[in-house]
């Protein structure tokens, strides 16, 4: 029988069958220690996954801490020569990886392949973030003395990923963490495991090849036998976790519990402000990439949008005329744009967050449906469609189901009469990860900026771009509820060192600070 996803993996070198189980072999009987991978798509299985025990996990941590010992003493620029190498296997298999992402998540061809990318980007950076940990020297304030600062590798770090963006996360993480001097240990979603195998094994192979192994680990289990006892070993001194923020509330307390580090990259609830003098030929498509591309199943979904009452209707009939061009199906077949959300239990979600808006007054401008196998493209796909919703909130903007992260391309639309008040109901929620505002004015996108902080009170903020689609340049990552941590670009790589300040005295005689006599 044809298995695509097992040869996808045998063409990356990635196929384990100790690990991964074709489909016709799987076992008649529930098995707990076997995770069914089922797709999006077809809603049939894909493969099997072995799981790890706690005790897999154990040895994992162990190796991964040997690991560390001995690639933290690899001069960093030598450590990013591996990562340009793995940086060159991730460009060279970017279809492949791309598309077993699709089969295992539901991302069209453009958006698996673009997460592919993003690990290629990061690699990139990271190649040259190799030269440049910069620490700092200052002045002492005793003579012939010396104060510098340095960044020393941390360890082990324990990377948690969601199944939204099941390579690209990993990648922001253990590029930088692997310049850094430090092992990676990675638990991927139960939900994207496959994804997880192929790029861990591309990573594991290339770094070996060139003598290093014992950099990257790869952990797959449930979360009781695997995640919890990950994040509460103080062998990781860094928990990195990337997830819902009720993930991230459980996962800051065991790890806070044994004072170790976090970074939390958690759930959005992001708005885009529509001003009267906005482009609306930018607005628009903008708005609609950012609420119903991957099938609002990103963290930086457009959920609310904040139009201003002059151009409201306009703006909410532009949109549909938008959304009725979509087609749902198959997301590896032309001209679809959305895909399926994850599973049955997304769907649920989705359907009854529709329900809750029209109970609190809502009304459903078009959408808010399944879309069955007959209306699928093409025909006949039993996978968990959904049509992409816009609803307008009702006159009194009460409307708390949007206070709320449904993880599916849900667009509620709220209107307003003034700018003020339009940022008021930005950051009026408790997720603080992604902003937008579109206008011509560059007072108004000044407010929104406000250097006082008076203005988005998100992570991320922009002007004239949708919510979605942040480049690897930047630090990423959100406020309040999201978590606060920063990944990728700028200087995030800092997470990932220790600082050490360094006073060294070269004096004949003691000087003590503060100006100390101690005789
Ligand atoms: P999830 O919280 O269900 O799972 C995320 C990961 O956490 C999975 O690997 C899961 O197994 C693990 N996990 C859950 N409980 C755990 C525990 N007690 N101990 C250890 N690990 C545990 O999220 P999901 O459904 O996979 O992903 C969707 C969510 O992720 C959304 O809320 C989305 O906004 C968020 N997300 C945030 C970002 C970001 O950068 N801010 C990026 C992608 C996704």
């Amino acid at each position: 029988m044809a298995w695509e996803v097992g040869d996808l993996l045998d063409s990356l070198g990635a196929l384990d069958r100790r690990r991964v189980v074709a489909p016709d072999a799987l076992p008649g009987a529930p098995d707990a220690s076997l995770q069914i991978v089922t797709s999006p798509t077809t809603a049939r299985p894909l493969a099997g996954v072995r799981l790890d025990s706690t005790d897999a996990l154990d040895a994992a941590i162990g190796a991964a801490h040997e690991g560390f010992l001995a690639w933290r003493r690899v001069p960093a620029p030598v450590r990013g020569q591996v990562v340009r190498a793995i940086g060159d296997e991730f460009r060279r298999h970017k279809a492949a990886l791309g598309r077993i992402i699709s089969l295992e998540v539901g991302k069209i061809t453009a958006e698996g392949q673009g997460e592919v990318q993003e690990v290629v980007d990061i690699a990139d950076f990271a190649v040259g973030l190799s030269r440049q940990l910069y620490g700092m020297t200052m002045p002492s304030e005793r003579p012939d003395h010396r104060i510098i600062e340095q960044w020393l590798p941390l360890g082990p770090i324990g990377v948690v990923t969601a199944f939204n963006f099941p390579c690209a996360v990993w990648g922001w993480n253990a590029m930088l963490a692997a310049v850094c001097g430090d092992s990676v240990l990675w638990k991927p979603s139960l939900a994207a495991p496959l994804t997880a195998i192929a790029c861990h094994a591309i990573a594991d192979r290339v770094a070996a090849s060139m003598g290093h192994t014992g950099v990257f680990h790869l952990a797959i289990g449930s979360d009781e036998q695997v995640g919890e006892p990950l994040i509460a070993d103080r062998r990781l001194p860094l928990i990195s976790a990337t997830g819902s923020c009720r993930m991230g509330r459980r996962v800051g307390q065991v790890v806070a519990g044994r004072l170790g580090r976090c970074l939390l990259e958690l759930g959005g609830n992001n708005a885009a402000i529509v001003e009267p003098d906005a482009d609306l030929g930018i607005a628009i498509p903008s708005i609609v990439f950012g609420a119903v591309g991957t099938a609002g199943q990103r963290c930086t979904t457009t959920r609310r949008l904040l139009v201003h009452r002059s151009i409201a209707d306009d703006a909410v009939a532009r949109l549909v005329r938008a959304y009725e061009t979509i087609k749902v199906g198959d997301p590896l077949a032309p001209g679809v744009l959305v895909g399926p959300l994850i599973n049955q239990q997304a769907v649920d979600g989705y359907l009854s967050a529709i329900d809750a808006a029209k109970q609190q007054g809502a009304t459903i401008v078009t959408g808010g449906t399944r879309v069955g196998p007959e209306h699928t493209q093409p025909a006949g796909l039993k996978g968990h469609f959904v049509r992409p919703a816009i609803v307008r909130a009702p006159a009194s903007n009460d409307l708390p189901i949007a206070r709320d992260e449904t993880f599916a391309p849900i667009l509620y639309v709220f209107t307003y009469d003034a700018l003020d008040e339009a940022i008021a109901m930005n950051n009026a929620v408790d997720q603080g990860l992604s902003s937008a505002i579109f206008t011509a004015s560059s007072r108004a996108a000044e407010r929104f900026l406000h250097p006082s902080g008076a203005g988005s009170d998100c992570g991320l903020a922009y002007v004239n771009l949708g919510t979605s689609g942040a480049e690897i340049g930047g630090a990423f990552g959100g406020e309040k509820d999201t978590g606060g941590g920063r990944e990728s670009g700028s200087d995030s790589w800092k997470a990932y060192m220790r600082r050490q300040t360094c006073s060294i005295g070269f004096a004949n005689n003691v000087t003590l600070a503060q100006g100390i006599r101690f005789e």
